[in-house]
Order: C-alpha cells, then sequence, then structure tokens
C-alpha cells in the first residue's frame, strides 16, 4: 500500500483529482481507464498461462 499523492497511474505522476467520474484516486478519466486495461491484461494473462500448464499436464 502506498499513500503517495499521485495518480494511481504507475506510468503518471498527476495529482488525482478525485471526485467527478473517477472511482479512484486518478487525474484523469484516460488514466482510469488505462489503469483497468492494464490489470485486465495481466488478469488475462495469468489465466492463460494456467490453462497452458494444464494442458501440458495432460489434464
Ligand atoms: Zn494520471
Amino acid at each position: 500500500m502506498t499513500d503517495r499523492d499521485e495518480c494511481r497511474n504507475l506510468s503518471c505522476s498527476n495529482e488525482p483529482r478525485g471526485g467527478g467520474g473517477f472511482s479512484g484516486r486518478f487525474c484523469s478519466t484516460p488514466c482510469e481507464l488505462k489503469y483497468e486495461h492494464v490489470r485486465a491484461d495481466a488478469r488475462q494473462a495469468e489465466r492463460d498461462a494456467r490453462r497452458q500448464a494444464r494442458q501440458e499436464d495432460g489434464l
């Protein structure tokens, strides 16, 4: 857990504005969407790796 006063998008260091349409601590909607997209990608990659491992085990 970090308590930095920055946008939660790791590649962005702007000040978060909060409120408005942002559910978290992002400086802008594009940053929020990008962050969600990265998280979704990571989840998908993990699922793919698990499925592949299972196939190699012959299950
Ligand atoms: Zn940002």
